[in-house]
């Protein structure tokens, strides 16, 4: 090209009649395109494969950059003033728990793993003005927060479509649901948010079943 156009390294500023060769040189001239699966790889030749992955931390190396500019030393082994090669590392702690959600959700909303859930299981009352259902949900609460299992109690004075709405998009491991009906037959449903399989247990089955679930869980 020949009396060309191109940028100024510096926002709305452009060059007009720019030369190859007269006004800069080129380090490198090619074609280039980013690569793809299956192109060779520049070392060995075998095909490359493409995956999809997150960024969750990083490392970079500042070199000298800083250091120079800071005038940071060191003395070496021989007593030589040196400068400091600097790196620095960043994990990023937020970026975990929206990459956690980007891979672990479904239409209703997010599915934890265990390992990362803020509780183990989540504690719903469907009438939480019936005073059986209270006293039974209260009872639970306090017995599953004695035996260590971090368990929030969805106590609100909501219709049970909210919370059961609200409870799959918050999206912790185990639910169980306190009823009056199935008070009546002496049982709880629970189930397992990433698979909504329910099934009715007896209240004294309760810590068994979410021991055993959550073992068996990722
Ligand atoms: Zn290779």
């Amino acid at each position: 090209m020949t009396d060309s156009v191109t940028g100024a390294n510096r926002k709305d500023t452009h060059l007009r009649n720019v030369n190859v060769n007269r006004d800069f040189k080129p380090d490198l001239i090619g074609d280039l395109r980013y690569a793809a699966s299956g192109d060779g790889c520049p070392k060995c030749g075998k095909p490359l494969a493409e995956v999809h992955a997150l960024e969750l931390g990083h490392v970079f190396k500042l070199g000298t950059k800083y250091t120079e500019a800071l005038d940071v030393k060191y003395l070496d082994e021989k007593g030589e003033k040196k400068t400091v090669i600097m790196g620095c590392y960043g994990i990023g702690v937020n970026r975990i728990l929206a990459a956690h959600i980007e891979e672990h959700h479904d239409a209703k909303g997010m599915v934890w793993s265990k390992g990362i859930a803020p509780y183990s299981v989540l504690l719903i009352t469907l009438n939480q003005s019936d005073p059986q259902s209270a006293k039974i949900a209260g009872e639970i609460y306090e017995t599953l927060s004695a035996e260590g299992i971090d368990v929030l109690y969805d106590d609100r004075n909501e219709r049970a479509g909210v919370k059961f709405n609200d409870g799959d998009l918050i999206g912790i491991p185990l639910q169980v649901i306190v009823s009056e009906r199935n008070l009546k037959e002496g049982k709880l449903e629970v189930c397992k948010r990433f698979n909504k399989e329910t099934s009715k247990i007896q209240p004294e089955e309760l810590l068994a079943w979410i021991r055993n679930t959550l073992a068996e869980i990722s």
